[in-house]
């Protein structure tokens, strides 16, 4: 059987880093099994639906190096929800109620004070022909409830384990809106059994609805597929996330902090794993390492630091040919190999390589505290060609010239050759900077 899954984001907010890791967990376990990613637009709420939302998920999937085998918009599918609707108005399983929000909320508020639960009653099954005739003539539409069966709902959920609910303690929920629009649950299933969905992986926020589909699956005629409900990402310490708390959405991580996709996708990939956070630096390695058996029913916590120390974790290790397209990205072409290997232990984030690459090419303005000890100095600069070697031969030379070491050695002569007093490796450094430049900052 080849897995079939689905990422099914409404497009009313650009992509939040919840949502994209739900996203990031369903293509891998697709990936992961050879099987087949849908992207699926959920875009029945006409109004708070836009196509600039739409854009930036898919930019976001694709930032983030993930692809899609399929798309669909459930705007596109109408036509296709109303015959279904009408199977279902057919056999029973929808039916018509006539209540006004007011009534359904007076309703309420009395079962509320009755202790019970708030639970729809069905009056609207009583309703006879002339009722509802009636209700038409005065001008009202009716909205439209699925009924449920008042049966068990169990399944096993790849997450959460065996999970229960009973029918009985559901309210038919209602599946058509007033204006006949049909809401999302409808659409949802009726899209996961035309696109032979074999797995759902969605955020726990839905597992009550999925109570509910199972039943819509059924009276559809169709076997509900398997579930997995991953937890909710919390902030650090455990709370709602916030965007108080820093950048939330893929568009700002990449655009405003300047963080690595692979940084992203290296910590949505083990947040709420029995897995330790890596650096992975090729997303091969992401999907090689994949089970959606490793997530757990405990919260995960996002932290935007964590992120952070991981992306220049990721910085250290990524070779030269893995960020050479970033490089030019950011407007630096020009930095090769060798300056590459040289700067990425210096690096938090890719940004930080403009800074190490003015320090090489300028414009620096040298920290000259001791004139004499660096006029002495310059003259010791070996011959060229320099090699790697060069920095070492001067600092022997200097250190016996003048008697000085350790820190009294190296420390002024980075601050006249940087301008700064800490950086990458000197003997590195040396070179990226060349001769004729180093000549000038130590002012020969
Ligand atoms: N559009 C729904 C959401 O964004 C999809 C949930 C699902 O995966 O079924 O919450």
């Amino acid at each position: 059987m080849t897995v079939r899954v689905r990422f099914a984001p409404s497009p009313t907010g650009m992509l939040h880093i919840g949502n994209a890791r739900t996203a990031l967990i369903t293509w891998l376990y697709a990936r992961a099994k050879s099987g087949h990613f849908l992207l699926r637009i959920d875009d029945t709420d006409l109004e708070r639906s836009k196509k600039e939302y739409e854009d930036a998920i898919e930019d976001g999937l694709k930032w983030l190096g993930m692809n899609w085998d399929e798309k669909a918009r459930q705007r596109d599918r109408m036509d296709h929800y109303n015959v279904k609707i009408d199977q279902l108005k057919a056999s029973g399983r929808l039916y018509p109620c006539y209540e006004t929000p007011e009534e359904l909320e007076l309703k309420r508020k009395s079962q509320l004070a009755r202790k019970l639960p708030p639970l729809y009653d069905r009056e609207a099954l009583k309703l006879t022909d002339e009722q509802k005739k009636a209700f038409e003539a005065q001008g009202r539409k009716p909205h439209w409830r699925f009924k449920m069966n008042h049966t068990p709902i169990k399944w096993d959920d790849e997450v959460r384990g065996p999970v229960h609910f009973e029918g009985s303690d559901m309210s038919d929920p209602v599946l058509i809106r007033e204006d006949g629009s049909p809401l999302y649950h409808l659409c949802s299933v009726i899209d996961d059994i035309d696109y032979q969905m074999t797995h759902v992986v969605r955020g726990e926020d839905h597992v009550t609805n999925t109570a509910m589909h199972v039943q819509m699956f059924e009276a559809l005629g169709a076997k509900p597929p398997s579930f997995a409900h991953l937890p909710l990402l919390s902030d650090a310490q455990g709370g709602k996330l916030s965007k108080r708390l820093g950048a939330l959405n893929l568009k700002e991580l990449r655009d405003q902090e300047g963080l690595e996709a692979m940084a992203v996708v290296s910590l949505l990939s083990r947040l709420g794993t029995s897995d330790p956070i890596e650096p992975f630096t090729d997303i091969k390695d992401v999907i090689a390492n994949f089970d959606i058996a490793k997530f757990g029913r405990g919260t995960p916590k996002f932290d935007q630091e964590e992120l952070t120390r991981l992306n220049a974790k990721i910085l250290h290790i990524t070779p030269y040919a893995a960020i050479k397209a970033r490089l030019e990205e950011i407007g630096l072409s020009e930095l090769d190999e060798k300056f590459w290997l040289t700067v990425r232990p210096n690096l938090e984030k890719l940004d930080d390589a403009k800074e190490w690459w003015r320090v090489a090419n300028g414009p620096v303005e040298p920290v000259i505290e001791d004139a004499a000890f660096i006029a002495e100095a310059a003259k010791l600069l070996p011959e060229t060609p320099w090699t790697r070697d060069t920095w070492g031969v001067w600092v022997d030379a200097v250190k016996v010239q003048t008697g000085r070491k350790g820190k009294q050695l190296f420390m002024p002569l980075r601050k006249a050759l940087t301008g700064m007093e800490h950086g990458p490796e000197l003997a590195d450094l040396l070179l990226l900077i060349g001769p004729e430049k180093t000549r000038k900052r130590l002012g020969t």
